[in-house]
């Protein structure tokens, strides 16, 4: 299965002793590594301090600073990292997009400078979303897991782990635009904010013409991006997401900044590197739409749709944040809404009906647990899952099955390339290992 190593990375079938995907997971971290990237002349990238890049434009008699990091511990850092290299007054500060993540350090770096915030007029229109996906204590981030559990986050190598994201920093914005484009002139800079949706509706880029620089916010990643993410939001604007990607590959940018990681340098490889992120959204796309109109559900569709191998390989198409399968399942809801066309699910049964009629058929609770067992010793975690499933529908506090779900999920988590799938795992099966019962 040479291929399957390649392409289905975060297959949960994937053989019982592949661990070939923590260790890809473990080797993206060096992305995180700390460092002050000087990106040209006068632009100075800090990344890896907190879990977003914080970009410095020296300009005239000041500085321009480009998203914030997560919080003001996070941003004093990055302000002793980049030392002199900050000429005061901060003149302005623009934000790409309102997640935590890049808006939360705002007051470290403005000061006493009072300095124009910009941002996308969506910034503050929107109200901001965050994940509802707890169900069971699974979080995304991996946030609680002890540090030998925890490899990264997909996009940082930690979100809240260390400070918590809490918007304290925060200020908000004093100039914003609307539509397209926004042209401007800040201390001598030339600075165009092209808006382009993507991870966040009100996503912005920064581009400096004079400098060539281009900073794209959360619209490039170096990872398969996350179009429908665990954590309980909606699927992100794919069509958007493509038109955005579009704009930023005419630009020809000989220095490529995304939201997270390192630089992408040279016009030839920021052009390839926005390409291929265009075309791997695009395809899972049109695929889908396809299967849509061929009458196909979301489960066959997850099966057939696979990168062609010249974008599964790509650097930047990885799934370490997100995956193809769960943008297929996101873009197949986001455009044919939620039902699959098999009349046996318009009114299914409830998962404890399923459970008490199948437990029944198969003699009792205590046979379903012991092939549930033997599915673990398998190696068969999903199925083994699924079966403590069964028995939990029937007996939340059933010990034996609960046992079985907890070495399932840390089966499948340990096997994961996928660091929100791996981190979603491990933190259910870490709450479920709780000595004390949960109580309803
Ligand atoms: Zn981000």
């Amino acid at each position: 299965m040479a291929i399957a190593s390649t392409l289905g990375m975060t297959d949960p079938a994937s053989p019982a002793n592949d661990f070939s995907g923590r260790d890809k997971l473990k080797a993206h971290s060096v992305e995180f590594r700390k460092r002050v990237e000087k990106i040209t002349d006068g632009v100075y990238t800090a990344v890896g301090y907190s879990a977003s890049n914080v970009t410095l434009i020296q300009a005239q008699g000041g500085s321009i600073i480009v998203d914030t990091s997560a919080n003001p511990v996070d941003a004093m850092a990055i302000m002793g990292a980049f030392g002199d290299l900050m000429i005061h007054p901060v003149r302005a500060i623009i934000y790409t997009h309102n997640h935590p993540d890049h808006t939360g350090g705002a007051t470290v770096f403005a000061g006493d400078d009072k300095p124009e915030i910009y941002s996308h007029d969506l910034l503050v229109r929107i109200k901001p979303v965050t994940g509802r996906g707890r169900r069971d204590d699974g979080d995304a981030f991996g946030t609680a897991l002890s540090d030998d559990q925890f490899i990264n986050a997909g996009t940082q190598l930690e979100y809240g782990r260390v400070t918590p994201h809490t918007r304290e920093g925060f200020l908000p914005p004093t100039q914003t635009f609307d539509g397209e484009e926004d042209s401007l002139a800040i201390a001598g800079v030339q600075i165009k904010l092209i808006h382009t949706p993507g991870e966040a509706d009100e996503n912005i880029s920064v581009w400096l013409p004079d400098r060539n620089v281009l900073i794209a916010g959360d619209v490039l990643l170096k990872t398969f991006p996350n179009i429908a993410p665990l954590r309980g939001l909606p699927t992100r604007p794919v069509e958007e997401w493509i038109a955005s990607l579009d704009k930023l590959i005419a630009l020809n940018a000989r220095f490529v900044i995304p939201g997270h990681m390192g630089t992408i340098t040279g016009a030839s490889e920021g052009k390839d590197a926005l390409t291929a992120y265009r075309d791997g959204i695009k395809f899972v796309y049109e695929k889908t739409m396809e299967g849509v109109a061929r009458g196909k559900t979301p489960d066959e569709l997850v099966q057939e749709i696979k990168l062609p191998a010249e974008l599964a390989r790509h650097p930047y198409l990885q799934e370490y944040y997100g995956t193809v399968a769960w943008a297929v399942r996101g873009i197949y809801q986001q455009n044919a809404g939620w039902f699959d066309g098999n009349p046996t699910h318009i009114f299914p049964l409830t998962e404890k009906e399923r459970a008490a009629k199948l437990v029944a058929m198969i003699g009792g609770t205590a046979k379903m647990l012991g092939s549930a067992e033997a599915s673990l010793s398998a190696g068969e975690f999903q199925w083994a899952a699924e079966q403590a499933d069964y028995v939990l529908a029937l007996e939340p506090q059933n010990r034996e099955a609960r046992t079985v779900k907890i070495h399932a999920l840390r089966g499948l988590g340990e096997r994961q390339m996928n660091a929100t799938a791996r981190n979603y795992y491990l933190t259910v099966a870490q709450s479920l290992d709780k000595p004390e019962p949960l109580s309803k």
